[in-house]
Formats: C-alpha cells, structure tokens, sequence
C-alpha cells in the first residue's frame, strides 16, 4: 500500500503543478455509459492578460500576463486555431477551417485586450477572433510549458523498479465506486506498470466490469474475455499446468494489447505462483550493461506467430523489434510465439534475460485467491511458475485486455472530474 500512495501523491502532485481544466461538459448522468461518476471539471486556473501586442517583424502575438512572464503566439497558428463558430465546431471541439482556406502568410490588422479578458485578433480579411486567456496560457509555447503540456497529456516519465518493489494495491470495489480511488489506480498503472486489486468477487466477470470502469476492453482471437485454465489441446502454452517464462502478451499482434487484466478466481493446490519483471528498467540496465545488444534488440526484427481457433481460427504472423524505438517505449518478448523463421537467436531476446533485476513475485497464492493483477503489457514480463491443483477445483483465473488509448482517456477524465469536485 504505501508503494502505491506515495507514488500516486506524488503523481499528483506533479500533475497538480501544471493542471489543464476540461471544458464543461455533461454530467454523468446525461451519458449512456459513461463511467466517469463525478460532473464535468470547472477551470481552476485564471490567467489573466496585462497587455498584447503584434510583433509584425516576427509574425507573433505578444502576451504579458498579470501574473508575471509572456507568451509568443505565431499570426499563423492563431489564424488555425481561431475559436469562432464558423472555424471551430464548439460542440465538437474541432476545426471547421480548410487547410484551404488558411493563408499560412497572413498578417494581422489589429490585436487587443477584450473588458472579459479575451485577446481580440482582427484579420486582413476583417475576420475577428477571440482568444480566451486561460486557452492561451494552456498553449503557451514555451519550452518548458510544452514539456508539462506533453507530460500531462501523456505520463511517460516511469517509476522504473526491481525485486525490492512492493506492488502497489488498491481495492477493487473502491475502485468502481469511487472516481479519486480510480484515478489513483490508473496513475499507479501508467508510472508503476502494475496494481494488484484486492476484493473482487471469486466468479468470472469481474475484469470485464473493469474494463467497462475504463471504456470497452479489448477482443482478441482468444475472446473478449478468456480463461486460463489447464485445458486438453490447449491452443496456448497459458493454457496448460506447465512454467510459463516471462513474456509479454500477443507480440504476435502488430499492435498487440497495452494493459492487461488477470483475475484469480481459483488458486493452485501448490504453485502457479506469478512473476514479473519490469522490462523498461531491464531495458534500461542492457543498455548501460551491453550497449552492442541493447542495439541489436532494438533493430532487429524478430518474427512472431500465432495460429489456432478460439473466439475463431487464426493464423497470425507479425515482425517485431524486441525493444520498440531507442527511448523504451514497448517490449516484445515470447518465446512461445518466437517463429522458427528469421531473427537471430541473440535478438530474440537470449541477451535480455541474464541481466533481469529480479522478480516480483505478485500473486496466485491461495490467500490471493479473488484478487486481480492489472498491468503495463507493453511493459513489463509476466510468467507463473508451474502448478498442482486440486482434483475437485482447477486453477481458474480469467484474463482480459485493454489499449493504452482507453485507459488514458478514462485517466484524463477522471483527472478532470476529481480536480473539478476538489
Ligand atoms: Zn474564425
């Protein structure tokens, strides 16, 4: 617990330092389906404009705030995004203006202060655009603004973590019924790479609820939902009682799924205990570690392979680097799905495991049963160690997946809704 409230502070907390109010919107009740519990956020910030002037030189807007400081805005960018109703479809939030009809060299006839705080654009076509002031400062163009902008909008700085990590744990039922709960759980999953879900109910079901908390989970070939059970056949090496070593999911998908969600609703007699790893921080120490292979799981392409019949049948073939892009941005490793057919064995992956810093071990003992495991798939490795169960009751645990895009849209409207009810 105390992993999870420290880091999710301090998420906040840094988050806090550069909020970006929503627009109003619906309530919660306006919306089918929607699964932000609280109402729309109200502006938090309030900026205010003390003088503007056109720079003609350069071609910008110059704005002084009250507040101390200034922003430059380009004639041309101001043009793009001017708000009026014949440029912007407020209902939408979306441009109306054609590229077309933008003359990227305009000039500008008139700039002013507005008695509510606007900055008024008066254009050579006597066009006229309001600019609010909060709108402009959120889109300040600044070096610094635009790295907290980003930053906001999409969390990529990581708590990277080894074997002395304690997972951070939040409650499963809180979590649906609480926006800030579910705020904090999602923070921890984008910084942290994996929550561990106390007290949901030992029946199937259960990731599929959260997923609807988020948005719509993923389907794949193996269902919208799926069960990891020791089955006849089995279609997957999950599905069997055997050791699975660590892994990402679905490498044999071009896009395969970023979040997953693991529910344990019958334990093993004895094993079948999970492991993870973090793969960014692996990463990470490879490149420091053995640069020449850190390169070479970044550029070569490993083939990947999938074929069977579950939801339908499937044959899947897709060409994957093991470490996605110089900055860490997504793991690929499965040897189950590894194709016999090209990529050195070397860039398959052999180099990334001897330098791993330790497991976690997280879950599926039998006091885990009922708990669920929500995590990074882009992130970090997963396996379980092979199992025993008993006659009378299999191992069960039903799994599901979720796209990064989803959750973070939930993460950002939550983040709104908290903020606006604080
Ligand atoms: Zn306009």
């Amino acid at each position: 617990m105390t992993d999870f409230t420290s880091n999710a502070a301090s998420a906040c907390r840094a988050l806090r330092a550069c909020r970006r109010p929503g627009r109003s919107g619906p309530t919660s009740m306006q919306l089918r389906g929607q699964q932000t519990l609280g109402s729309a956020c109200v502006p938090l910030a309030q900026h205010s404009v003390r003088t503007v002037r056109a720079l003609d030189e350069e071609r910008m807007v110059e704005v002084e705030w009250e507040g101390g400081g200034h922003s430059l805005y380009p004639f041309t960018w101001l043009r793009d995004n001017c708000q009026c109703p014949l440029c912007t479809l407020d209902s939408a939030q979306a441009r109306k203006l054609s590229m077309l009809d933008l003359d990227v060299h305009t000039g500008l006839d008139a700039v002013e202060v507005t008695n509510d705080n606007k900055v008024s654009v008066l254009w050579p076509d006597r066009h006229t655009s309001a600019f609010d002031a909060d709108w402009l400062k959120r889109r300040c163009f600044s070096a610094a603004a635009r790295r907290a902008s980003r930053e906001e909008l999409f969390l990529n700085q990581r708590h990277y973590w080894d074997s002395e990590l304690r997972v951070p744990t939040a409650d499963f039922q809180e979590v649906l019924r609480d926006d800030r709960a579910a705020l904090d759980w999602l923070l921890a999953l984008r910084r942290v790479g994996v929550v561990h879900l106390t007290g949901a109910a030992t029946e199937r079901g259960a990731v599929a609820r959260l997923a609807e908390r988020v948005g719509y989970l993923r389907l794949t070939f193996y269902g919208h939902t799926w069960q990891v059970q020791d089955k006849p056949m089995a279609n997957n090496v999950a599905y069997t009682s055997g050791k699975l070593g660590l892994h990402t999911d679905y490498p044999a998908m071009h896009f395969a799924p970023g979040v997953q969600f693991l529910h344990c609703i019958s334990a093993a007699e004895e094993g079948g205990e999970s492991e993870m790893v973090d793969g960014f921080h692996m990463a990470e120490l490879l490149r420091r570690e053995d640069p020449e292979a850190f390169r070479t799981l970044c550029s070569v392409h490993v083939d990947f392979t999938d074929t069977g019949t579950d939801y339908c049948d499937f044959m899947l073939q897709s060409k994957k680097k093991s470490i996605a892009e110089g900055r860490v941005v997504r793991i690929n490793y499965n040897n189950a799905t590894r194709d016999s057919g090209a990529g050195p064995p070397r860039a398959a992956g052999a180099t990334l495991l001897p330098v791993h810093p330790g497991y976690v071990d997280v879950m599926n003992r039998r006091e885990n049963v009922g708990d669920m495991l929500t995590f990074d798939n882009w992130r970090l490795l997963h396996g379980r160690r092979d199992y025993r169960s008993r006659a009378d009751r299999a191992r069960h645990l039903e799994g599901a997946y979720l796209d990064w895009d989803e959750v973070m849209s939930r993460l950002r409207i939550l983040r709104s809704s908290v903020r606006g009810n604080a």
